[in-house]
This record gives C-alpha cells, structure tokens and sequence, in this order.
C-alpha cells in the first residue's frame, strides 16, 4: 500500500553544513575527491523534508536491482548458515528454499522489501510505481542473478567472534572460520569502514568477495584491496590479523581474481589512503565546501537541483561548449511568468546548456504529479530548477521551446539562491 507522503517541492540548502564524517568509507572517498560540495550536499540534515539524514535519494532502477541481489543473498546466506548447510546445493539447502516458497519468492519479497524501506522517501513520487512494476517484470533476471551468486557462495557455520569474546589462549583463528555475507570491516586506526559482502575462512584460507551489478571498472580493484586492508587491520573481527589470500570480484558475466595484497604492500596501500583521506577530510570540514562542476561530477549528481555553482548561467554555458546533451532529456532553470492553461506554464530560460537565458519557454508539467501545479500560483517569479525534463522545439523561431516533465523528471522551485 501506498504510504501518504509530501512530495518535495522546493530547493532549498541545508541551513548548516555537515562536519567532517568521522568515519570514512570507500565512496565517500571517491565522491569526496570528485565534489566535496556533493557529499556535503548529501549528507547534510534535512529535518523538513524527512527524519533520516542526507537528502533523499533519487530512485534509480540499477541500484534498486543490485540492492535486492543484495538483499536475497543476505537473508538466504544467514538461512542457510543457521540451518548448517554449507552450500546452496546440498540437499538440505534445496528444502529450505523449497519452505521458503522457492528462489522466486524469495526475490520477489525483497523487491517488496527494498521498495518498503523507501516508503517514507518523499522524493519521485511519480516515478515509484513505475520503478517498482519495472523490477517486477525484471524478475527473472534477478532471479539468474541471485542464482549465479549463491552458486559460488560457501556458508560457514559459525559467525565471527569479537575478540573481547573470544578465550584467553584460546588457538588462533579457529572461531573465525566459516563464510559470512555483508561484514561489517572497522579499522580504528584509520577510521575506515567498509562492508565486504562475502568472506570465506576455511583454515588458512580466506577470501573477500564483492558482488558487482555493473561492468568491471578500474575502482573496484583499489575498493577490495582495501576491504583487505580493512579486515587485516580490524582487531575485533580479526584479532589474529591474518591477511587475505583470495580477492574476487564478481559481476554478472564473470569473475575477476585481484592479486591479494602481501603485508608491505598493505602498508603501502595504508599510507596512500591515510594521505587521501586527511585530504578529503580536510576538504568537507569548511565553511563552504568546495563545489567542482564538470560533466562527469554533475551529470549523475542526485543534488544538483540544490547546488548554485552547477546552476551559474556560465557553468551550463562552459558544459555547452563539452558536450551538447545527446538526449532530449535537459537540466534547465527557468523563471515562472504566467500560466497557460492547466499544467501549462510560461516562463524564461535563467540557465541551460541549450536554451540562451532570456529565451520564452512553456512549462508542461507532470501528469503524474500535482504537487509543482498547486504551489505555482503564488510563485510568479520564482525559478523553477528541472531535472531531465523532455524539451521540444528548442530552435523553432514562431513557437516557444517546451519542457514536459515526465516520469523521471524532477521540478523544483527555488527559495532563495544562497551567494558562492
Ligand atoms: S552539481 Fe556538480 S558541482 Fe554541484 S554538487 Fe553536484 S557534482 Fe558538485
């Protein structure tokens, strides 16, 4: 069922700017480097609009789908480790799934599950249903998914045990052994988090693997190299400090073997993320954090409708001279003027990468979504900031250009523009 929630409607800043995190992670690391203003963006309190923190993420079918994979493989690697199996395919493994409705089933419960945690996320009301009938009909193709992953899963027996529990004396690292699914990696000494989706120790055997939804990329080396490093240095899960010995990366079409780093090399390793890190952390803990506009940074930004430097007539100008949108699908601000008709709005281009500011444009908005029609009224001369919103004749001479908001469109009216 539906939950009521209110849409978001304006764009508005966050009234403080978050400190430093204290913990760091993998892609915040990334993100860090690429857009301080990004992740500050994201992670600041946004108390008016829900009461979790960061902003509220923009719903997106490919997360969606690695999130349910996720999700499968965690609740079935915990059934099946709880029930002593030690793989998918032993005999007893097949009647628990058979008990539990059969893989399908399972999929299709954490679809409803993963679409359930976004009940209160009051951001692409529009899009939702859409999102949610598409992964339904991608059933089974999660369903191949899950199946291809569980195949290569061993599950351990016992889970690992925090060293304040473990017996003085007792023989290193046999209470670790087993495999377990989304562990939990904290490296004190470095302030690092990270979570590994799979590790396996059998005896002197240890291996980390990570479930990728999309292509191989560069990144996803350094990102298990240092889930590595994380695990040799977390006391709690691994106070023997026994490094890993088999790092693999999984996606879809395949496996990929990374070289498992030797103890030099995880020293190695250690300083240059130290070094970034102190960086990163530097570059978040400012007044104002630094905003980096570019195509790659802001082309997939979730906050760029709350971000001025990505809005500057000058920055959309110099993206213009990069790349022309290869889709008809545009960012574009615009100031309301007037209504047309219904769901039909007058106004001028502020900034685009296409439309000249000055430029008369016509606003159609969602036939999905009312929420942008009923506050517009008492708007007049306010912005309006569109995301991917669909634009027609945009070099006609006698008619206006027209942006239609559409199911994965998103429109936001502008407060107030806070000065760089
Ligand atoms: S729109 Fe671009 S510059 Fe602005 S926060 Fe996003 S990535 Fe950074």
């Amino acid at each position: 069922m539906e939950e009521q929630i209110t849409p978001i409607v304006w764009a508005e800043e966050p009234n403080t700017w978050p400190a430093a995190p204290e913990w760091m992670s993998f892609y915040r690391l990334l993100e860090t480097e690429a857009c301080p203003r990004r992740v500050a963006l994201k992670s600041a309190m946004y108390p008016h609009l829900w009461n979790r923190p960061g902003y509220p993420p923009k719903l997106r079918l490919p997360a969606l789908f690695g999130r349910v994979v996720h999700l499968a493989l965690r609740t079935l690697g915990a059934k099946f480790a709880q029930a002593g199996c030690s793989s998918a395919s032993e005999i007893g493994a097949v009647t628990l799934l058979k008990n539990l409705g059969g893989l399908s089933q399972v999929v299709n419960k954490c679809v409803d599950s993963v679409f359930a945690e976004q009940a209160e996320n009051p951001r692409g009301g529009a899009s939702r249903k859409a999102l949610f009938e598409n992964l339904k009909a991608r059933l089974p193709q999660l369903r191949e998914q899950v199946q291809i992953k569980l195949r290569y899963l061993q599950f351990g027996k016992v889970a690992p045990v925090a060293v304040s529990h473990r017996k003085q004396g007792a023989p290193p690292s046999q209470t670790l052994d087993g495999s377990h699914s989304e562990v939990e990696l904290r490296a004190p000494s470095l302030r690092w988090i990270g979570v590994a989706d799979y590790v396996a120790l059998f005896g002197n055997y240890c291996e980390i693997v990570d479930f990728k939804s999309g292509n191989p990329e560069q990144e996803h080396k350094l990102q298990i190299l240092i889930y590595a490093l994380l695990w040799a240095r977390d006391q709690n899960l691994n106070p023997d400090a026994r490094i890993a010995n088999k790092l693999t990366l999984s996606y879809e079409t395949g496996t990929i073997d990374v070289p498992a780093p030797s103890q030099t090399e995880l020293r190695e390793l250690e300083e240059k993320i130290q070094t970034r890190t102190e960086l990163a952390r530097n570059a978040l803990g400012t007044l104002l954090p630094d905003a980096r506009p570019s195509l790659d940074n802001c082309r997939f930004c979730d906050v760029r409708h709350l971000c001025s430097a990505y809005w500057k007539p000058q920055t959309q100008q110099q993206f213009a001279q990069h790349e022309l949108p290869s889709s008809d699908y545009v960012d574009l601000e615009m100031r309301i003027v007037s209504q047309q008709a219904m769901k039909s709005w007058k106004g001028i281009v502020t900034s685009s990468q296409i439309l000249q500011p000055g430029t008369h444009i016509l606003l159609r908005t969602s036939v999905f979504d009312n929420s942008l029609d009923e506050v517009l009224p008492s708007a007049m001369g306010h912005q309006v900031r569109i995301l991917d919103g669909r634009l027609s004749n945009p070099s006609a001479d006698d008619f206006p250009a027209i942006i239609t908001l559409s199911e994965r469109s998103e429109g936001f009216l502008l407060k107030s523009r806070r000065s760089e």
